[in-house]
């Protein structure tokens, strides 16, 4: 699994990092910055729901 994030359209909501907190981070201004492009597999399912729950829809998911 890839991912991606997309800034631009992140409104700082935080719910991805309190669904993966290694796998996304915040900035100063809350915008999500991403610490793991490759999480391990047994990060994935947090990282789902991240996706899931983010209100901006500004996670992307590759499966590789
Ligand atoms: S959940 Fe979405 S909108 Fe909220 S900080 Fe994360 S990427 Fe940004």
């Amino acid at each position: 699994m890839r991912v991606e994030v997309d800034q631009p359209r992140c409104v700082a909501s935080g719910q991805c990092v309190l669904a993966a907190p290694d796998v996304f981070d915040q900035d100063d201004d809350g915008i999500v910055e991403l610490l793991s492009r490759r999480p391990a597999p047994d990060r994935h399912a947090d990282v789902r729901e991240a996706a899931a729950i983010c209100p901006a829809a500004a996670i992307r998911l590759v499966e590789e």
